[in-house]
């Protein structure tokens, strides 16, 4: 990674104000954020990871979506890796931090 890496951008694509970076959650890195509107640029590389879990009766571990897309659907535990994250902490973290309540155990092959 080249040191420009670090701070690639300094004015926001929405209204050209500064970018600072900003801790926004304290189990996220920091976000480039504007200081005029608000404008949260992330640079991140979109990479995904899904989680297959099995619970102690071999049924697999549902979750419902809290967001847009797919608002309320039933999906496979998964989320974003975070740049410069290692696939597979971003897989825990993303099966860790779904709240039980929000969670669903069906029987392996039985959902139609
Ligand atoms: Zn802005």
């Amino acid at each position: 990674m080249h040191s420009h890496d670090e701070r690639p951008y300094s004015y926001c694509p929405m209204c050209g104000g500064g970018l600072e970076p900003r801790t926004l959650k304290a189990t996220e890195p920091e976000r480039l954020v504007c200081v005029r509107c608000g404008f949260v640029f992330y640079l991140d590389p979109k990479v995904a990871v899904g989680t297959i879990i099995r619970d102690e009766d071999s049924r697999i571990v549902l979750v419902r979506r809290a967001i847009e897309p797919g608002y309320g659907k039933w999906v496979f535990p998964g989320g974003y890796v975070d740049r410069g994250e290692q696939v597979h902490t971003a897989a825990v973290r993303e099966a860790r931090k779904k709240p039980a309540s929000n969670a669903l155990s069906v029987a392996a092959g039985s959902a139609s």
